[in-house]
């Protein structure tokens, strides 16, 4: 079954178009980004199959031009891989924010894109550009069914004990201020991945993992459920990232408003687009922090140390939360590729009897502890787009 998968942002469509036979077997055809939509100098730029990237400079005034362009590369006479996107049976949108609505991944309808807009309140930069991705692809692709995968949904299944904050009842009632959580798919697919590797099934372990990207965010599975998470009711909650600065004393903002005559939306852009190692280290990149440190800076150096604690501390929170932990799972750019911070997190649980395998953590392999170790470390490399394109076939499958 031929399955577009689609992560629509507010100026870029990026896209990957899968041909699905089980969960297991599958193949990427071709994918690809269309950036800058409504600005000048847009451009898509699209691989297909093994091939070399092409970049192709066209108009993409709005989403629906930028769909429809996505949908003619596909059966490009040099760059597609299908004869006609009628052989497109599903579509699967990355959605942000499902709220308390969605507990899964549910095909899009009336009520479905209704719910998606009340949801928005919560993620105004977010579900507006995944709404116009579906609207698009409803022009396009008229009588296409397309799947909504949130990245919240996994989170749902958290207690109030975790996802309640010390405000009174009426914040979350009539307001809906709670904890979310975000990075659902790559959370819930390393999981699995983990499980497997262990050869348990997810219920019987507690796994803790670490999706260190650009953004961030630990979660705590127990009894194959989402039971905590970092980020908050907002991704700005949490580890330190590339450019949100994570956990604050919640006073911090209203006191930078009242001494330094800043508005909300310029604290807003302090803590979420000019916080985190980009203000720590002046890169938001880990790979150029690693590098000044490299070199001697003492601010990257003090910024990887804050990077690290923080970490530490949310795992070792996670594993007091969880009476333990089998599994400490790393992905995402850091997560996945960078040896030496996963040494320097991991460095603080020997008292849970971890042993690392510095070998196998060079090597980025996906075991990192050793044989005897009395718990498991793993590096594992996420695929967010692989999980929305087997719940669009697990959707449409039972559908037909
Ligand atoms: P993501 O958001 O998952 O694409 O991850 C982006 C982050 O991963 C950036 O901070 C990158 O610098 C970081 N990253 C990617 N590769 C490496 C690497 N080999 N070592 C350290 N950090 C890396």
């Amino acid at each position: 079954m031929k399955i577009l998968v689609i992560n629509s942002g507010s100026s870029s469509i990026k896209y990957e178009l899968f041909n699905v036979h089980t969960h297991d077997e599958y193949t990427v055809l071709a994918k690809g980004v269309a950036d800058r939509i409504g600005i000048s100098g847009a451009y898509i730029q699209h691989k297909k199959n093994d091939e070399e990237e092409a970049i192709i400079d066209m108009d993409l005034p709005n989403h629906t031009t930028a769909i429809d362009a996505i949908h003619k590369l596909l059966v490009d006479h040099q760059h597609g891989v299908i004869e006609n996107i009628s052989e497109v049976e599903g579509v699967g949108h990355r959605v942000v924010h499902g709220g308390e609505d969605f507990t899964g991944s549910v095909l899009v309808g009336k009520q479905v894109i209704e719910a998606i807009k009340k949801n928005s309140e919560l993620a105004p930069l977010h579900n507006p550009p995944n709404l116009l991705g579906i609207e698009a692809t409803s022009k396009t692709l008229p009588s296409v069914p397309q799947v909504a995968v949130f990245d919240t949904a996994i989170h749902q299944t958290m207690p109030p004990k975790a996802y309640l904050y010390g405000l009174s009842i009426e914040q979350y009632k009539k307001y809906a201020i709670r904890r979310y959580g975000f990075h659902g798919t790559s959370h819930g697919y390393v999981s699995k991945k983990a499980a497997e590797t262990v050869g348990k099934s997810l219920k019987e372990l507690k796994i803790i993992t670490c999706h260190l990207g650009n953004g961030g965010s630990i979660t705590a599975f127990l009894d194959g459920k989402s039971v905590d998470t970092s980020m908050g009711f907002t991704p700005l909650e949490g580890i330190i990232m590339g450019t949100r600065c994570g956990d604050l004393d919640p006073f911090i903002p209203i006191y930078i408003m009242e001494t330094q005559d800043m508005t909300h939306e310029e604290v807003n852009i302090l803590m979420n687009k000019k916080g985190g190692l980009l203000a720590l280290t002046g890169k938001r990149d880990m790979r150029d922090v690693l590098q000044e440190a490299k070199q001697g800076s003492i601010d990257a150096i003090n910024g990887i140390e804050m990077y690290v604690y923080r970490i530490q501390k949310y795992i070792g929170a996670y594993a007091a939360a969880m009476n333990g932990v089998d599994v400490i799972v790393f992905t995402a750019g850091i997560g996945e590729n960078s040896f030496y911070i996963r040494e320097k997190i991991l460095k603080n649980f020997s008292y849970l009897g971890l042993i690392l395998d510095t070998e196998a953590n060079n090597n980025n392999e996906i075991i990192i502890s050793t044989e005897d170790s009395s718990i498991y470390a793993m590096a594992i490399k996420t695929n967010e787009e692989l999980v929305i394109a087997t719940e669009t076939f697990d959707i449409i499958s039972k559908k037909s």
